[in-house]
This record gives C-alpha cells, structure tokens and sequence, in this order.
C-alpha cells in the first residue's frame, strides 16, 4: 500500500472531497518515535488530521495541530504542510490500553482539554481556532472544531483500523466540504454514510483510493490530483544553530564555559546536532561583532 492524498469533486452536487491514506507514514512514524499501540493509533488519527487540515490550505504553507488532554496521553503536536508533507511528536509514547481499540484511543485522551489548530495563511498571517475537549476520539473533537471555527460545511471521518497483531493496520481520512453553491442535502448525505459506518466498512473491506472515497460521496466523484505523502522533517545544521544562536552572546559564553558544546535533539525527527567549542566561539564573536554573519 502506497500513502496518498487525493483531491476530488463532486458533481452535480458541488462537493469537494479530499481523501488521505497513511498507513505507511503512521507506521514509519511509530517506529521513529517508539510509540505503543493506544499512543501510535492517537498520532495516526492526527496526522491523519494535519494532512486533511493542510490539504483544505492554499499556497506552500503548513498547518499545526495541537491537543492538550488531561487523558495518559497528554498532548500532541502534528505539523502538516499542502505538499503532503507530516510530521509530529506525542507528549507520553507509551500508552497503551488493551482490550477494544475503539475504546482505548477515549480513554488516553481523558474527558478534557484543548484542541487547536494554528493555520499559516502566508504572507505572515496567521489564524487559530480551539475548540474544548469533550469526551470521544479526536476525530469526533475535529468534527466539533469543524462546526465551530471553520465557515464551511463539513463532513469528516478519520479510521486507524488494527488488523491482527498491527495496531495500524490501516489509517485513511476524509473531509467532503460543500462548496459555495453546493447542495446541503448532499452533504448531509455524505454525514450520515459516515454515521452509519460507511467509510469504516469500506476500508475494513479494503477499498482504497477512489473507491474507499466514493463510499462516502458515491458515483458523482471526479478525481483532480492525486499525490504522494509522507513523514518528512525540515530540520537541519543551521536551524539548530540558529537555535544556539539564539541564546545570545552572553549564553553562549556561559555554555562555553561549562558543557563546551550544545546538544539540539529534534522532537520530530529524533536527529540529533552537536554544536561544538570552536563553532560556538565562532557564533558568540559574531554575534559579538567580530565576526561576519555567514
Ligand atoms: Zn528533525
């Protein structure tokens, strides 16, 4: 299975439609990040989420994802660009609730919290919307922010369904938007499939791509694009010495002088960057003024 996200509309009734599937991403993610079941199926959900929320965006820009619970998991943070890029970290790796998988997702993320997602819209704007945290998964939570921060009717289902032993046996998502003129009883349609298991079922039976989307808008789907996405990090050398940077001459010095070096670990990649002695010299007499800016 190859992850993808597919852009669609819906004609005659006016529905765009985006579909996700991330299996592939949400297990290599799992991996990098040591995640037990209940954690792992909770950050597939979201990332899952950030993709569909970035997709819905316009230009090259990114969305964050956030969730504070007061649930063993925590919180979790999902940053998810238009290019189908992802990325992420959850607070508590380690949770784990045997039993039904269906369950154990609610119980980690608690009865309470904060679920907000932070839109870059470019040129320096941003927009973010919160919505209160009620008992239930986070996709039933991201239905509520849908009703209450964002102005366009939507419907959306997200499904991290284990087959056998593997916690992410399958993780897909979809979002069906009415567009300006489009017809409200068709998306109360598409609402109301989901309600009643549709796109679950669909993906249980392995349906994927356009047919695992026509469950839930049936025959009317047209497909624009269809592309890759993955788990990709945009860390490098120079923002984690950007970061050392940012201590100032005066930390910098105070570093120099006790551990020598300083040591950035990615929280999304796990990579790890070691600024050592001579380097941070460099960046203190620059930041100094003895130096040129590189
Ligand atoms: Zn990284």
């Amino acid at each position: 299975m190859k992850d993808v996200l597919l852009r669609g509309l819906v004609r005659p009734a006016d529905l765009r439609l985006i579909l996700v599937e991330a299996t592939d991403l949400s297990r290599m993610a799992r991996m990098l990040h040591g995640l037990a079941p209940t954690s792992a199926s909770i950050f597939a959900e979201a990332m899952t989420a950030g993709l569909l929320l970035g997709a819905l965006q316009k230009g090259e820009t990114r969305v964050n994802l956030s969730l504070e619970v007061d649930g063993p998991l925590s919180g979790l943070l999902v940053d998810a660009g238009t290019d189908g890029s992802v990325r992420g970290h959850v607070r508590r790796p380690d949770v784990h609730f045997p039993g039904d998988p269906a369950i154990g997702p609610c119980a980690a993320l608690g009865g309470s919290g904060t679920l907000s997602v932070l839109r870059d819209l470019g040129k320096g704007e941003f927009y973010r919307g919160s919505v209160e945290v009620l008992p239930g998964t986070l996709t039933d939570n991201l239905r509520r922010y849908f009703a209450a921060s964002e102005q366009v009717a939507t419907a959306i289902d997200i499904r991290v369904l284990p087959t056998g032993k593997e916690p992410l046996g399958m993780v897909a998502g979809l979002v069906v938007q009415k567009m300006p003129e489009g017809s409200v009883d068709a998306l109360e349609t598409a609402r109301n499939r989901i309600a009643g298991g549709a796109f679950l079922d669909a993906l249980a039976s392995g349906a994927k791509d356009e047919a695992l989307a026509r469950s839930v808008v049936g025959d009317g789907l047209e497909v624009l694009t269809r592309g890759p996405v993955s788990y990709v990090c945009n860390c490098s050398r120079q923002r984690a010495v950007n970061a050392a940077s940012a201590l100032g001459h005066a930390g910098i010095r105070e570093v120099l002088a006790e551990e020598k070096q300083v040591v950035i670990d990615c929280e999304f990649c796990k990579k790890r960057y070691v600024i050592e002695e001579a380097e941070l010299s460099d960046i203190a007499r620059r930041l100094e003024g003895d130096l040129p800016a590189c």
